[in-house]
């Protein structure tokens, strides 16, 4: 089964994503995951991607297609976590003959996405993604799954949040178009603060696809 998240920042595609790949057992890939380790690891893809992800724009295609599509090339199952996000990402899927068998598209309304990205802690080690109100770890600051360290990224400050939001309604909104067009697009109420909730929409959905 491969699978598509689509939907604007803080819309719990991380969260949603995560749950699904542990249960289902599938791979995800999160562009954003990937680039911020680049980042992390000072490379020359991580130098290039820095400016464009601490202002909350879009990485160039080009960088963002290199990384990901390899990785999933000859894949048996996958799930996408922000890619693709444009028209030239969608054409960059479809020239390698990669298939995609549903896409789960996020709706969620602008003030839970703000709340809910300020809230937002993320593992420095494992990605894996808490909320202060909604999904707190056991210990304060400290990763349940891999003891790692939580951080508030760069890009959730109010104005990048809102850059991003901008970002997602000009760049993104037209691939939900096109794959409720194709067929594929599933939308889901994402606006509950209980993951679980979303959750189990979501997992129905994909097993009926
Ligand atoms: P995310 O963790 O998905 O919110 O991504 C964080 C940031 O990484 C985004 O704001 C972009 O700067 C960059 N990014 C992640 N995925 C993509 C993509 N598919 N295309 C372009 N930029 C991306």
């Amino acid at each position: 089964m491969n699978v598509i998240l689509l939907g604007s920042p803080g819309a719990g595609k991380g969260t949603i994503g995560q749950m699904i790949a542990e249960e289902e057992q599938i791979p995800l890939f999160s562009t954003g995951d990937l680039l911020r380790k680049e980042v992390a690891d000072n490379t020359d893809i991580g130098i290039k991607a820095k400016s464009f992800m601490d202002k909350g724009d879009y990485v160039p295609d080009n960088i963002v297609v290199d990384i990901i599509r390899n990785r999933i090339v000859g894949l048996k199952g996958f799930i996408l976590d922000g890619f693709p996000r444009t028209v030239a990402q969608v054409n960059s899927l479809e020239s390698a003959r990669i298939k995609i068998d549903v896409v789960l598209n996020f709706v969620v309304s602008t003030s839970v996405i703000v709340d809910r990205l300020a809230t937002r802690l993320t593992c420095r080690n494992c990605a894996a993604i808490y909320n202060i109100k909604n999904v707190p770890p056991k210990k304060p600051g400290i990763c349940d799954r891999c003891g790692g360290e939580l951080y508030q990224r760069d890009d959730q400050t109010p104005e990048a949040i809102r850059e991003r939001v901008r970002v997602y309604e000009r760049e993104t909104k037209p691939l939900v178009d096109y794959y409720r067009k194709a067929g594929l697009l599933r939308d889901i109420d994402a606006n509950p603060s209980d993951p679980d909730v979303i959750y189990k929409e979501a997992l129905e959905l994909i097993r009926l696809s």
